[in-house]
Formats: C-alpha cells, structure tokens, sequence
C-alpha cells in the first residue's frame, strides 16, 4: 500500500465528521457564533430537520467584507491568537473550524454587516469551494444558512434518524442555549410554525417557562445566593466555584434525565458527575425512577476547566471535581430542603395528586399493643440518641409536649407553625390545624422519617442506639441466606445489631437498632434478609449501604397504617416532625403531609 495524501475536499468531509455529526451540531455551532458575535436576539429557521434548511440570524457585531473567506478557512479564528489563551477561553468558539466543517458538508451562504459598513456582504461556500464576496443590503448582524447538509454525504444521511428526531434534538439544542442566556431573546420556527420564543429579559424562570412550561417553573427553586431570576453574567469568581440556577422542588419530577442541564461559565456541559450530584441532593425525597427538572450554572475560574477535550466541546474536564460536584450538591440540597413545600389539596377541582391515591403501606402488622407502640413512640423522640440504649422506660407525656406552645420551629431557614392535633381518620392520618391551613399527616411515612433522621444523626455521630435484648432471638435461615447475612456481620452491627452464629443454620440476635424493639421474629429474619441482600441497590442511589439499611429499619419500625394512635401519640409524632429535616417526605420519596389553606376551603364552599 502507497501512502496518499487526501485530496484537500475528501479530508476535510472527513474531519467535519467529528464536528457535524447530525444537524443539531450545526445548530449549536451557529447559535454559539451568534452568542460569540454579542447578539441579545438570535432567530433560527428550521425545515425538514435541519436537513433542508438551518438558518441562524443574529444582531451581533457582524463580519467585515474581507473577515468573510477568512472565516471559512480551517483554523481561522478571531477568539484566540496564542498558545496560552486556551488556559482561559471565555468565549464559545476557539477551534476556528466549525464553518469550515460546516461548509465542507453542506451549501452555506453567509451575509453579514458590522454597525460601522453601510452595505453588507454575502459569500456562499459548498462542499468547500468559496465564491467571490459580492455586496448586498443586510441588517446589522449576520445571517447563516446551511441548506443541502449532507446531501453529498450518502453515509452521514443513513446514520440520522427520522426528521421529527432531528427537529427535536435541533430543538433540544436552542432550549439550552436559551437557558443558559436568558438575556438573549430566542425566536424559534421549524416548518415555519414557531417553536420557541424567549423574552431576553434575564430571567431563567420565564425562560423555563417557555421551555418546559408554567407549572414546571412555578415549581421551581432557586439555587445559592443568586436569589431568583437574576441576569446571569460571566462573573468573575475566585478559587471557589459558584452554583445558581433552578431546580424543581420534589413535586415536580420527570422519567429521563433529559431536564437536566448544566453550564460551565455559560457553556453546555455534558457530566455524568454533574447529573449525579444533583440526583443525590433528592435522595429519599424522590421515588426511585423520578429525575428532577434542573438549570444549573457553575461559574469557576476559567483556568480550572479544560474546554478542549472533545472536538464538540461538549465535554469538560474540572480540575477539581470533587469540589464542584460538592458545591453542586450542596447547593441543590439546599434548595430542596428549603424550597419543599407541603402539596396541597383541592377538593373542588380534584386536582388530586398521584402520590395522594398510594396507600402508605398496606397489609402491616397491627399485632403491637399501644404500650409497646407509644414506648417506641418516646423513645425516638429522646434528644440524646445515646439514651436510647439505657432505658425502655416510657416518660411522661406532659414532659414531651410541655414546650409545644412555642409559637413556630424554624429548621433550615424554613418555619413550619405549630399544628395543632385533632384526631385521627381512616387510623392512618392525623387531622392537624396551622395558622393559615388543615394539614393531614400521614402516621407511617411521618414516623419513618423522624426515626430516620435521628438514626443517621446517630450513625454520624457515632452514638447508634442500640437495645440488648433481654432473650435473645434465634433466626433461622437458609444456608444461601445465612451466607449473604453472615457476611453483612460487621456493617449490621454498625447500625446497632448484635448477631452471633447460633449452630448450623441460625443466628442468635442479641441486640438490634433501638427503634426495633418489639419487633417479632419473623419480622426481623425478613429485615435481616433485606438489608443483607441490598448492596446494589444502595450503590444505585449514591447513599452508604448504613444510610440505606437505616431507611429499611425505619420503615419497618414506623408505626403503621391502620393503628389507632391515642391523642398524646398524636400530638407527640407532630411534634416530632416539626423537627425533622426533610419532613416533606418520607425516605421513599412520598409525602408526609398534604395541606389543605383554609383560603381553598372558603373558595370550596363558596365563601368568596
Ligand atoms: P470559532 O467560532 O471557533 O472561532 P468558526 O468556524 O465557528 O470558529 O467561526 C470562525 C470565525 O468567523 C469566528 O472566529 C468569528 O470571527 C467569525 N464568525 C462566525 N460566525 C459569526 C457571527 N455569527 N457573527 C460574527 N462573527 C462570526
Ligand atoms: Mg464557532
């Protein structure tokens, strides 16, 4: 074989490959030049996917009549001159070669008038061949359009999807860009029907309300300091990164990930590591399968990045990962914590949400008696976890409740009022009264995440509340099940379990996590099993396997649906709630308590 070298035409299709793999990269190319140019308004015009016609038009600075063949050449950029700019690249283009790649593929004409020219100028360039720039009358800005993209690449065409796929991930495409630049005023139309319009008027949640709608933005919580709808700037930033942006509180959720967005000082990055920063800040506040809705700008100090790892510049490599990806969490935690709002009820309408129909955990136990219940009851509620482990002993209720007057509990920078306790229906929820609204609360799931919360309190503490049992419990099990468990030995008793081998194909339980206590032999054999069995599925959501043994006991240690609940029970699991964290939810990502305002209940009965 002789070495060839490439006709200049055939090796350019080639490395165009990389950069224009289907339309919607020569949408982002387009849209990106037009961000670059300074343009507040950008227009783009789609038809037949983008395969027929992409045009972007911007009222940026425009080109200059001789910048016109220039910027078809490869490796011809105005953005930077040396070596050395690539440690701080501030704008979207650097690599001079998207037109090129661009024009190698397709049929581009290009016209184009800074402020300062009177007339415009126009060049067309296909399948690389430039024609002579000619004077023409244009607007300020400039004007691109791709027509014919890959109709002389037969193999590029075979690889694309249906036209409706590509329009979408066109789309797709300017709705991030609009999200990363709310100053800029977006006009959409694909087969000449509009398809998106922004107002460029700064603010990110009208921005996601075109995009994804009124009711996902008006369920959306701001992040960091940036308070809400603020005009995102390049900002100059010190060592630290800083997070802002929106994310959908835990009422508002998708089944793809797709509503995921980050930018990285105002540029597209795609980061599994970002993605799972976000998804775990909702840990136990959403059901498994559920993808929160989010906006998230990080703006670091340029030289912390590296842009060019991938020729769609798509891709980006932090420095520090850990730091952002802490930076991330923390912030979306934050927001979801504090922005969680009780969902609320509307009888009239029936605007019943989904999670109001699931029953809290049908078909439990009712088999413990009240003593022992409310003996559990206390105990969770004792401040020290560590005390815990001296005494079952039941203290008095008025001891509990005696500071329930205190006019309101501020947990995390959010109030929730003193509720006042008025019974129980269906000996599942508890009737409750707030200063504005009726608050149902439901027992199971507001108990498993007070018993939660304490215990992670205590596992991070190092003070697990654990209870010897006065008999010891044998367990019996299968010898597949005595393996799994009897290999689980150290990290259950981590979490307050004392198991031993008891002969042949049992365990001997000394002592198990405090909240357990009263539970029936059967009931702990299954739970054993559970926890033992559960490592994939704790590694899938980013939680310890303890956090998420700690959810199980939790959940079988709640009181359960259809128990009746004396009063002071009542009252006492109220007061422990107002004191729980994410008391929104329970550790599966159901809600504990819906409201009712009493503003609904007078529109209800046609009071106003
Ligand atoms: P890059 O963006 O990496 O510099 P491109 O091939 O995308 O490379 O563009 C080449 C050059 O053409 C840019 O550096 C810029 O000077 C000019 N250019 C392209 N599009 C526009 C536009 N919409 N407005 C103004 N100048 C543009
Ligand atoms: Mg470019």
């Amino acid at each position: 074989m002789t070495i060839r070298r490439l006709p200049q035409n055939v090796a350019a299709k080639i490395a165009a490959g990389e950069v224009v793999e289907r339309p919607a990269a020569v949408v982002k190319e387009l849209v990106e030049n037009a961000i670059d140019a300074g343009a507040r308004q950008i227009r783009v015009d789609l038809m037949g996917g983008g395969l027929e016609l992409i045009r972007v038009t911007d009222k940026g600075a425009g080109l200059t009549r001789e910048d016109l063949p220039l910027a078809f050449a490869r490796h011809a950029t105005s953005k930077i001159s040396a070596l050395e700019d690539l440690e701080r690249i501030t704008t979207l283009g650097f690599r001079g070669e998207a037109l090129a790649s661009v024009a190698a593929v397709s049929n581009v004409t290009l016209v184009s008038r800074p402020a300062e020219a009177e007339v415009g100028a126009q060049i067309t360039v296909s399948e690389g061949i430039a024609s002579e720039v000619m004077a023409t009358a244009a607007a300020q800005g400039t004007s691109v359009t791709v027509r014919g993209l890959f109709a002389s690449v037969p193999a590029r065409l075979k690889f694309l999807r249906t036209r409706a796929t590509e329009t979408g991930r066109c789309l797709r495409v300017i709705e991030e860009y609009a999200l990363a630049y709310p100053e800029i005023r977006f006009v959409v139309t694909s087969e000449g029907r509009q398809a998106l319009l922004t107002a460029g008027d700064g603010a990110l949640r009208n921005v996601i309300a075109a995009v994804y709608g009124l009711s996902v933005a008006e369920q959306m919580a701001p992040l960091g300091e940036s308070g809400e709808d603020e005009t995102l700037g390049p900002k100059v930033t010190g060592e630290r990164p800083v997070v802002s942006g929106y994310v959908s509180k835990p009422t508002c959720y998708k089944a793809t990930r797709q509503y995921m967005s980050f930018f990285v000082n105002r540029r597209l990055a795609q980061s599994r590591t970002l993605n799972f920063a976000v998804e775990e800040a909702y840990h136990s506040l959403l059901l498994t399968g559920r993808r929160p809705v989010a906006v998230v700008n990080i703006t670091l100090d340029p030289a912390l990045i590296d842009v060019n790892v991938h020729p769609a510049k798509t891709e980006i490599r932090f420095l520090r990962e850990r730091q952002v990806y802490a930076a991330v969490q923390r912030a979306t935690r934050e927001a979801v914590l504090t922005g969680a709002e009780t969902p609320s009820i509307s009888a009239r309408g029936f605007t019943i949400p989904e999670w109001e129909i699931q029953t809290p955990m049908p078909g439990q136990s009712t088999s413990q008696d009240t003593t022992e219940r409310q003996a559990n009851l206390w105990r969770s509620a004792a401040p020290e976890p560590a005390a815990a482990q001296q005494t079952a002993n039941t203290p008095a209720p008025e001891e509990a409740t005696q500071d329930a007057a205190d006019d309101e509990v501020a947990v995390g920078g959010r109030a929730l009022p003193v509720l006042r306790v008025l019974g129980q229906v269906s000996q599942s929820y508890i009737i409750t009264e707030g200063p504005d609204s009726m608050y149902l609360v439901d027992q199971h799931a507001a108990h498993e995440r007070i018993l939660l919360e304490r215990m992670i309190a205590a596992l991070r503490e190092r003070a697990v509340a654990s209870q010897l049992l006065l008999d010891p419990l044998p367990v019996e099990l299968a010898p597949a099940e005595l393996e799994v468990v009897g290999e689980h030995l150290e990290q259950l008793r981590a979490i307050g379990f004392a198991i031993e081998p008891f002969g042949g194909e049992a365990l001997l339980v000394r002592a198990v996590p405090a909240a357990l206590v009263g539970a029936q032999t059967g009931e702990l054999r299954e739970l054993l099993i559970a926890l033992s069995g559960a490592d994939a599925e704790a590694a899938s959501h980013g939680e310890t396997w303890e956090e998420h043994a700690l959810a199980n006991v939790a959940c079988r240690a709640a009181i359960k649906a259809g128990q009746t609940l004396a009063p002071e029970e009542q009252r006492e699991l109220i007061r422990q709630l107002e004191g729980a964290k994410a008391r929104q939810s329970c550790c599966h990502g159901r809600p504990t308590m819906v409201r009712l305002s009493f503003a609904a209940l007078e529109r209800e009965f046609d009071r106003r």
